[in-house]
Parts: structure tokens; sequence; C-alpha cells
């Protein structure tokens, strides 16, 4: 049985739909940002806090566990700039909790989700694992934190893990019936959809004057269900013993700026957009490409799904608009 912490999230709720057809799942969301109904009705869900020992004892108590999946965690890096406590709390303090039960409980497979934001301002066009780590914002900060504690664990307690550094998650289910929702929402490719769909007046293109070909940031797009793959794998690979501390990249290896993003939605909904020009965003590097050689060279993944399908998938769920 596996634990999924997080699992009513964005990317916990569609790893969670690919892997109750694998294993048997018990999801731990306390649903601040979570949706109890994008949890697929197979697992089971303990509406609970990761920072509670209760009601992690509980759970390891309760059932089998032998992996943690940690998706749980704050994830907008303007919001961490302005209230650092409540990601050191919340991605540190609390993971932490959990490791710690984790260990009692005699747990020692985690896989947990990092993040792009690790590397920085990175001065390499294509990031891959060996390229150094410089957060600039308290978020990359909470998320290398906790790949710190893991390499320690590892050596110390022989923790076995998988940290994913996942550059930008987009798109949605292929059955439409999960996806990217979020309040207030701050991405690039939910935002477009909302304004093709009316529900917004514009979009606001966040910086034109960047070191980049048309002068907008450039970020790899990788689709939530190549993600979701990508922790089977990783999944399989640890409990197999094939791997015991590792990290990945997970990319497309493919750099579109905001303005490409923005035609390429155009292009695949047949919808024209309102864009306007607007000042740089704070912390946002000019852009983020990643190698995923690695896991592909050692795991057998790399993305199957391109910007177009990010889009078209994204696209038939905000239509629908569910959870
Ligand atoms: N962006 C933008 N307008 C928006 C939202 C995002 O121009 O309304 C830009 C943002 O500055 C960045 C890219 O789109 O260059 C992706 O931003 P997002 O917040 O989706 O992901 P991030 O790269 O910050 O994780």
């Amino acid at each position: 049985m596996i634990l999924v912490v997080g699992g009513a999230g964005y990317i916990g709720s569609h790893l969670v739909k690919e892997l109750v057809e694998k294993d048997e799942v018990v999801v731990l969301d306390n649903l601040s940002t979570g949706h109890r109904e994008a949890v697929d009705d197979q697992a089971i869900f303990v509406k609970g806090d990761l920072g509670n020992e209760e009601d992690l004892d509980m759970i390891f108590h309760s059932y089998p566990i032998k992996a943690v999946m940690h998706f749980a965690a704050n994830s907008l890096v303007g919001e961490s700039v302005v209230d650092p406590m409540k990601y050191y709390q919340n991605n540190v303090a609390s993971t932490l909790t959990l490791l710690k039960v984790m260990m009692k409980h005699n747990v020692k497979n985690f896989i947990f989700s990092s993040t792009a934001a690790t590397y920085g301002i990175p001065n390499v066009n294509i990031i891959d694992e060996a390229t150094p780590t410089a957060p600039i914002n308290p978020y990359g900060h909470s998320k290398l934190m906790i790949e710190q504690i893991l390499a320690d664990f590892s050596k110390a307690y022989d923790l076995h893990y998988v940290v994913l550094r996942y550059f930008n998650a987009a798109g949605a289910h292929e059955s439409a019936v999960i996806g990217e929702s979020h309040d207030p929402e701050t991405h690039l490719i939910p935002i477009i959809l909302q304004q093709l769909l009316g529900q917004r007046e514009k979009i606001s293109v966040f910086g034109s004057d960047y070191d980049t070909e048309d002068g907008t940031c450039i970020r790899d797009y990788i689709h939530v269900t190549d993600l979701a793959s990508a922790h089977i794998l990783a999944l399989e690979a640890l409990l197999s013993e094939k791997k015991s501390a590792e990290i990945y990249n997970l990319g497309n290896g493919l750099g579109y700026s905001v303005k490409e993003v923005i035609e390429t939605c155009e292009r695949v909904t047949g919808v024209k957009s309102n864009v306007e020009m607007a000042d740089r965003r704070a912390g946002d590097p000019a852009r983020l490409v990643a190698s995923s050689d690695k896991i592909y060279n050692e795991l057998g993944w790399k993305a199957e799904r391109n910007l177009e399908r990010i889009i078209a998938d994204a696209w038939n769920w905000h239509q629908e608009q569910r959870y």
C-alpha cells in the first residue's frame, strides 16, 4: 500500500489516478488547496495534516504502507517571498515530521516532489542534475532543504528516496475529469485558457525585455500525466531496490516563450486572445529548460506529450471546469 500525501492536489490527484491501477493507495490531504472530489474513488481518503504526528501515526498503524509519495506543499514563488514562515513551516517542518514518523514506523521508501526553482538563475541553456543549485526564493530554498535532509537521512537511517525536480507542470487528465484548479490561479496556461473562455478580461505578459528571442520568459512545460508516469517508474525503482538515493529532472527538454504558449493556445483552441504587456514578475528567471536524459537513461522515462497535447487536454478540462 502506498501513502500519497497531498493526493487531492493538482499533481497528486493525477498520480493517484494512475497508481490505483497498480497498487492500493491511501491519500492524506488537509484540503487546504486540494479537492476531495479529485481523489479517485479507488483510493482511501484521510483528511489530515502531514505536520500532525497523530494523524500520521494513525495511518502508519492502520495500513501496511511500504512507500510514501509527498506532493503536499505550498508552491507559489511570490507568496514564498512575502510569507516565508508559511513555506518553511509547511514545506520543511511538516515534511520533517512526516519523515520522523516514517522512520519510527520503519517505512523507508520516499518520493519527493521538488522543483526547477532549486536551480535559481542557472547560467546554462539546458539544466541537468549536475547544474549547481542556488535558489533565489524561499520556495526553492524550502525544497532544497528537504533534498539535503533526504541525503543525510539516507546515509544515517537507510532511507531510500527519489527526488523529482519538476519543471512547469501543466495539462489535465485525458478524461477531463480532473485538471489544474488553483484559487487564485497564477499559472500561465490556465490563465490563458480562462481568458479564451471569457472568464478574464486579459492576459498580462510579465516582461517582454528578457534576454530571449522574443523578450518573454522561456519555460519547459510538462504534461501532468507524464509527471505521474515518472512517479510510477521511480516507485518501481525504489521498491525493486534498483535505486536508493537519486535526483531526476522532469521536463520536455523544449523551451517555449510566453508568447509562443499564447500563440499555441490560440492555434489549438481556435480562439483569439486579449494580451497586454506588463512589468516583469519578481523572481522569474529568463529561461528554465530541463535535460531529462538522466531519468531516460536510468529508468527509461521521457515526456510523451507535447505542448499542443498539454493545451488540448487542459482546454477540454477547462470547458467542463470540474476539480
Ligand atoms: N506568466 C505571465 N503571465 C501570467 C502568468 C505567468 O507572463 O499571467 C509567465 C511567468 O512570468 C513565467 C511563465 O509565464 O515566465 C510561467 O509562469 P508560471 O507561473 O505558469 O510558472 P513558473 O515558471 O513561475 O513556475
